[in-house]
């Protein structure tokens, strides 16, 4: 009887449960460590709505690639560059170990994701096109009916049935090699008593770090204090996958001093509690002073820097300040997760005592902004042009005055979604080391391969964990060529 490959997978997000479904499905002997109880399984996958940058099921977005490539990294030298045009098995090891979005990584992921979303098809998944909590888009999304939590529940059923071993409240901790350094299983804590063995090649999906303040203030320095995860499942990952990783030699990519930032209410405990009508009235800091253009494109592209701007700010908190005509944009509402409510004053004066605000910077910084504002048509759901004169900061489209009572106010600080830096992997997804090689034995998928710098390409974070995940697990079996 031949010995089947044996695969052990970290984490139970997208990417694990890829993985694990693809290696059973190539034959592998399977078991998924997963630190959470069952009923929390599926880390920060469980709580998105998991939208993906596709033009339909089969094709990625307009935009995609072009994306990608304009954040593949900061002031890239292009002599190194250049040297991607080449075949990549003829790549220098430096470029190979590169800080930087690989188009070799990018094109994989862009050609692989409609057949992957026909792959998760096969379990019950259905993909259509939702409205969503971005009342003005720059590209296209669509999303699997039920979110992330119908991939868990779906895979996890197919996993199951294949066999796949899980095991719960079971945290990896440590890299198992054999005597030539490949890597040949993993050691793991279930309660107090000594940890167990688990071999096989392993695939790490353990998520990022943003649930571990430690490792933020290492990398992002003293903002780290105000910045927390998105949604519960974000606590889970603690970073394990990628201190086993570096510990063994292996090289990085993604942005280590940034991370996915959304602006959230931080009243609200609920999951993903985004603040997202920015837009359409002014953010102002706790002197009272604007700081940022809050308009200056399409919610979808700028949310992420206006968050990372308020981390940056005094008490790493803004407050957006509306009048009454929000309620001139149909559906606002959809906009704003909060579950607390606005803090709500008829006079501006009010609203400053309550923010603890000074009142007279705030009146300052409103008079003026209205002074800047011009005639024209207001138009929501587009870019409309509608833009201050003479203003330091601009806003560039729906400037409204800020001038019909009553007036209202949201505090907004700034989440982390999910950490940029991870491991270097080739497009098969191995991790690789310093000098660009495969690292034996040893896989990565999800986040916890690192892909993004500068800024996020939107809703291609679930599809990263699918389609690596996938691929990990078909080449960890070793049965698939
Ligand atoms: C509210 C929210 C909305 C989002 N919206 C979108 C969106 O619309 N589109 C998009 O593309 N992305 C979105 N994202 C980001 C995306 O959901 C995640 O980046 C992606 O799902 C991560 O998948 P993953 O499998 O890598 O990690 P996760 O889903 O986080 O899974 C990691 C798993 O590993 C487990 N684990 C961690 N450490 C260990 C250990 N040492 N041992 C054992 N187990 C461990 C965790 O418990 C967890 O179950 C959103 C994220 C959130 C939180």
């Amino acid at each position: 009887m031949v010995e089947k490959n044996r695969v052990v997978v970290v984490g139970c997000g997208i990417a694990g449960l890829s993985a694990a479904v693809s290696a059973a499905e190539f034959g592998a002997d399977v078991t998924l460590l997963e630190r959470s109880t069952k009923e929390e399984r599926g880390g920060n996958t469980r709580w998105t709505e998991a939208f993906m940058r596709m033009k339909n099921e089969k094709e990625v977005a307009d935009d995609f690639i072009e994306h990608f490539l304009a954040n593949a990294g900061c002031h890239l030298d292009p002599s190194l560059i250049n040297e991607t045009a080449r075949n990549y098995s003829e790549w220098p090891s430096i470029v190979k170990a590169l800080s930087f979005a690989d188009p070799e990584v990018i094109s994989t992921l862009a050609t692989e994701a409609g057949p992957t979303l026909s792959w998760l098809k096969e379990y019950g998944i259905q993909f259509s096109v939702m409205p969503t909590y971005l009342l003005t888009q720059s590209t296209t999304r669509i999303c699997p009916v039920g979110g992330g939590l119908a991939l868990i529940e779906a895979l996890a059923d197919r996993a199951e049935k294949l066999g796949v071993k899980f095991q719960y409240e079971t945290t990896a901790v440590d890299l198992v090699c054999d005597d030539h350094g490949s890597v040949a299983g993993i050691r793991a804590r279930k309660d107090t008593i000594k940890p167990i063995e688990v071999m096989g090649k392993v695939i790490l999906a353990s998520g990022g770090f943003e649930g571990n303040a430690e490792m933020q203030a290492r990398y992002y320095g003293e903002r780290a204090r105000y910045i927390r995860p998105v949604a519960r499942g974000g606590y889970y990952n603690r970073g394990e996958g990628l201190r086993m990783a570096l510990n063994l030699g292996a090289s990085t990519c993604g942005d280590f001093s940034e991370y996915h930032a959304q602006p959230i209410d931080p009243r609200s405990g609920v999951s993903e509690p985004i603040v997202f009508n920015f837009p359409y009235g002014i953010l102002v800091d706790r002197e009272g002073r604007r700081f940022i253009d809050e308009a200056s494109n399409t919610v979808d592209a700028i949310y992420e820097n206006v968050a990372r701007t308020i981390n940056k700010l005094p008490g790493g908190v803004a407050y957006l300040i509306c009048d009454a005509r929000l309620d001139e944009v149909d559906n606002w509402q959809r906009s704003v997760r909060s579950d607390q409510k606005p803090i709500m004053a008829d006079t501006l004066q009010d609203l400053a005592t309550q923010l603890e605000i000074p009142v007279a910077s705030l009146t300052k910084t409103v008079v003026e902004f209205n002074a800047a504002t011009s005639d024209g048509p207001f138009s929501p759901f587009e870019l409309d042009g509608l833009a201050t004169e003479y203003l330091n900061p601009p806003k560039s489209n729906w400037a409204l005055p800020i001038a019909i009572g009553p007036f209202r106010a949201w505090p907004v600080s700034s989440a982390n979604c999910f950490t940029f830096g991870g491991l270097r992997c080739n497009a098969n997804a191995q991790i690789l080391d310093g000098d660009g090689r495969p690292i034996p034995g040893i896989y990565a998928a999800g986040e916890t391969m690192g892909l993004y710098y500068k800024s996020y390409t939107g809703a291609t974070s679930v599809l990263r964990g699918a389609v690596f995940g996938r691929i990990a697990g078909r080449h960890a079996s070793g049965l698939a060529s």
